[in-house]
């Protein structure tokens, strides 16, 4: 058997440690995409890659490409994003990105040339912290981007995004071609942390991902009549308040029975002042699960809960959709050789699916693609307290790099 040129976990650790140093503060990491930081630390990339000979190639929708040339092509494509929330954590997508430098740097010092082309990709904007909308780069790639409904979108200071692109070498209007690359990979492999605290809690080191769950975030309004904290009696109330209250514990209620999760993530009471009885209640909602068919029973139900949760309330109930994404299966194959990698080189035999959705959701569109998770400290993310203890962390970069080894020597040939 001969022996490929293995990923070095410390090295992929040391590289981690010197972007954080250059682009993280006492508050967490600030790699906001398309500013300065995360310019810094895609120059930081590109030195790695320039030690290695390979020069960095950025597409018509911002992402960051390199490839090592190998054997045949279409190529195996390793990555993640270096963008980060602000205020981030040092491991996020970083880990991915370093993870898939670290293998292309393995195959490079060994003077090897693997059997099949291996692609980095860093993709732009996964976050979507400055503008709202997350996958820029990934969904670009896929085709399933509509710049039309994106154009428009500004940051805090009121910038628009087809500008700040622009500053970025970026035009909007044509990031679709981004697409065209799609025909010269063959799979996707992508490392992340978890973000959540099941492999902490289970001891678990590392674990193949099966896909991303479907989501569903909706607008819910009462309407019921405002009026005078004092003189209305209890029983001649229309407090819409009341029924956003109640509709925030239904689909709690929902969520368990259905083995899903959902979270009311701001509730807005008008007038919104001590002395008036709510008249008008607003509710976000985001519903998710990784079954398409319990995913839309969870939204029939969350309608059905603010229907009842009106009429009890003498108020009017209606919704609108916010945003919606399918639930999205990794490539079966794929996930058993993550599962199997993780295995054998974690001793963890576990398989999730993300809560959360990542770039190779994106991916997995248009090619066969998994994801390796390492746990996250306390299950905590997109925060300064980020963590995976090291040990942890190594175990599943090796686990990450034993499977891209085993992809790119056992891929059939197309
Ligand atoms: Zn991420």
């Amino acid at each position: 058997v001969t022996v490929l040129p293995a990923i070095d976990p410390g090295r992929v650790i040391a590289d981690l440690r010197e972007l954080d140093r250059r682009t993280g503060e006492p508050g967490g990491a600030q790699r906001l995409c398309w500013g300065d930081g995360w310019r810094e630390a895609r120059s930081l990339l590109a030195e790695l890659l320039g030690e290695i000979g390979l020069t960095a190639k950025s597409d018509a929708a911002g992402n960051l490409w390199a490839s090592l040339e190998g054997e045949r092509e279409p190529a195996l494509a390793l990555g993640s994003h270096l963008d980060s929330v602000p205020d981030g954590g040092w491991l996020d997508g970083a880990l991915g990105v370093m993870a898939a430098l670290d293998l292309l740097r393995a195959w490079s010092e060994a003077g090897a040339r693997p059997p099949r082309t291996l692609t980095l990709v860093d993709w732009a904007d996964e976050e979507g912290a400055r503008f709202g909308r997350s996958l820029f780069g990934s969904s670009a790639f896929a085709g399933t981007l509509d710049p039309d409904a994106v154009r428009d979108l500004r940051d805090r200071e009121g910038r628009q995004l087809a500008d700040v692109l622009a500053d970025n070498g970026v035009d909007l209007d044509l990031a679709l071609e981004a697409a065209s690359r799609q025909g010269r990979l063959a799979a996707y492999l992508e490392l992340h942390i978890e973000q959540g605290p099941v492999l902490e809690a289970e001891g678990l080191r590392a674990a193949a991902v099966s896909g991303c769950a479907g989501v569903e975030r909706r607008r819910f309004r009462f309407e019921g009549q405002t009026s005078h904290a004092g003189t209305t009696p209890m029983d001649r109330r229309r407090d819409a308040g009341l029924a956003a209250a109640e509709l925030a514990l239904r689909v709690e209620e929902i969520a368990r029975r259905r083995d899903g999760v959902a979270t009311v993530g701001a509730i807005a009471l008008r007038p919104g002042i001590a002395t008036a009885v709510p008249g008008q209640a607003e509710l976000l909602v985001d519903l998710r699960h990784p079954e398409a068919d319990r995913l839309a029973g969870m939204l029939h139900e969350a309608g059905a809960a603010a229907e009842a949760a009106a009429s009890e309330r003498g108020c009017d109930a209606e919704s609108e959709p916010v945003w919606r994404i399918e639930p999205i299966p990794f490539d079966h194959g794929l996930v058993a050789a993550a599962r199997e990698a993780c295995r054998e080189t974690a001793g963890s035999d576990r398989v999730l699916v993300s809560g959360a959705l990542h770039d190779a959701a994106e991916v997995a569109r248009v090619l066969p693609a998994a994801m390796v998770f390492s746990p996250s400290a306390g299950g905590i993310s997109h925060a300064q307290q980020e963590d995976t203890p090291e040990a942890d962390l190594a175990a599943a970069i090796a686990a990450f790099g034993a499977l891209a080894n085993r992809v790119l020597t056992e891929l059939p040939p197309s």
